[in-house]
């Protein structure tokens, strides 16, 4: 249901070609390892019922996603998957998980009890991941509970144990002492369930060949974004551009947009382009008198934001730009900008750019 280009205000663009020359190159990572995608909250932002088919085409087998309506979306989209729901059991619809071949991830001794008392009442050990903590401290049984469900004729058996999986805080930074702790304390809670797949790998988590074990889980390295610190993202997916609506001389010392914020140091030529925070772009990435906001690509120029974001609009500096005309487009994201530069410019990290990309764009997929 995307948007009319003739109607719409931006325009995204998503290559799944390079979604699933990403996901060959992290499954490359771990030539041991199966290769899985996690495809939480629509894709990252950039479309489950598009991004869930053309990684089952590069050869994805295993997904995961946060909430059971994600799961369901992907069902649909991709009817072979083996479709793992991250947030712990929607205890409201466990009919769901049996009816269209779901898996939960069980997160807490709740989560065990009730899904196993599930499985007793239909008289079906149905496949369930068990999310073990090793140190996020967020979703996950501890060390005495895990144990405590590998005894011997516990609630376990009532379920088919089909993952032991856990969670990394801090493998995007290198070198993280927490990482290294991690890695141990899954190795121990591995030791209790002999026999079980284990899954430890995010995106970062891929790069650490201690940390791959039997099933990667790689999310936002996918999508194009960074996913350690100092090293280069993948191929990028994402590609934003916006028209330009307008164009107007001001004076030096005149002030663009809300605030006030930003003053033109000279006279300044200012291009108005049809995006804004309610697309997505975040209000962070606007420029003042004492910030650079984010970089815009016109005319081929790296220009920079003059003001705030409006909720619809923003404004960029276009006086070193040449001939620049209203009618034209603006490149926000591609072009040499990465998603990590709108993010550093507002103070946050690629994910949430790429999660907050808005509906209101025109929509394309290319691959
Ligand atoms: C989001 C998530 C991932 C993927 O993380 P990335 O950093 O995006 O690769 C993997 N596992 C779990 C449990 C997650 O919540």
């Amino acid at each position: 249901m995307s948007i009319p280009v003739s109607e719409a205000g931006a325009v995204l663009t998503i290559d799944l070609g390079a979604l699933a020359r990403n996901w060959q190159a992290l499954a490359a990572l771990g030539p041991g390892a199966e290769c899985g995608a996690v495809v939480k909250a629509d894709a990252y932002g950039l479309g489950i019922e598009q991004a869930g088919p053309a990684l089952a085409k590069a050869g994805c087998r295993t997904f995961f996603v946060a909430h059971l309506s994600e799961a369901r979306r992907l069902r649909a989209a991709v009817p072979s998957a083996t479709i793992y729901v991250l947030n712990g059991l929607f205890g409201e619809a466990l009919e769901t998980y049996a009816a269209l071949d779901i898996r939960p991830v069980l997160g807490s001794r709740e989560d065990v009890e009730r899904f196993a008392a599930f499985c007793e009442t239909i008289g079906r050990r149905l496949p369930a991941a068990v999310h073990v903590d090793t140190g996020m401290n967020r979703l996950g049984l501890d060390l005495a509970e895990a144990a405590l469900l590998a005894e011997p004729g516990t609630a376990a058996l009532a379920f088919e144990p089909a993952l032991l999986m856990s969670h990394f805080a801090c493998a995007d930074e290198p070198g993280h002492p927490l990482t290294t702790r991690q890695i141990d304390r899954f190795a121990q809670m591995r030791g209790l369930f002999p026999g079980v797949p284990g899954s430890l790998a995010n995106s970062a988590g891929c790069t650490l060949a201690s940390a791959r074990h039997d099933l990667l889980r790689p999310g936002v390295a996918l999508y194009g974004a960074r996913f350690v610190a100092g090293r280069e993202p993948l191929e990028p997916v994402v590609r934003l551009e916006a028209p330009i609506v307008q164009v107007r001389g001001v004076r030096a010392g005149d002030t663009v947009g809300y605030g006030a914020a930003w003053t033109a140091p000279r006279p300044s030529r200012i291009a108005v382009l049809s995006v804004g925070y309610a697309d997505g772009y975040l209000r962070q990435a606007g420029s003042t008198d004492r910030k650079t906001g984010a970089p815009v690509r016109v005319n081929g120029v790296i220009c920079p934001l003059a003001g705030r974001v409006s909720m619809d609009l923003i404004a960029v500096d276009v006086t070193n730009a040449g001939a620049v005309e209203a009618g034209g487009m603006a490149t926000l994201i591609g072009d040499g900008i990465g998603l990590d530069d709108v993010a550093e410019a507002a103070g946050t990290i690629g994910y949430e750019i790429l999660t907050s990309l808005g509906r209101r764009y025109h929509r394309r997929y290319v691959d």
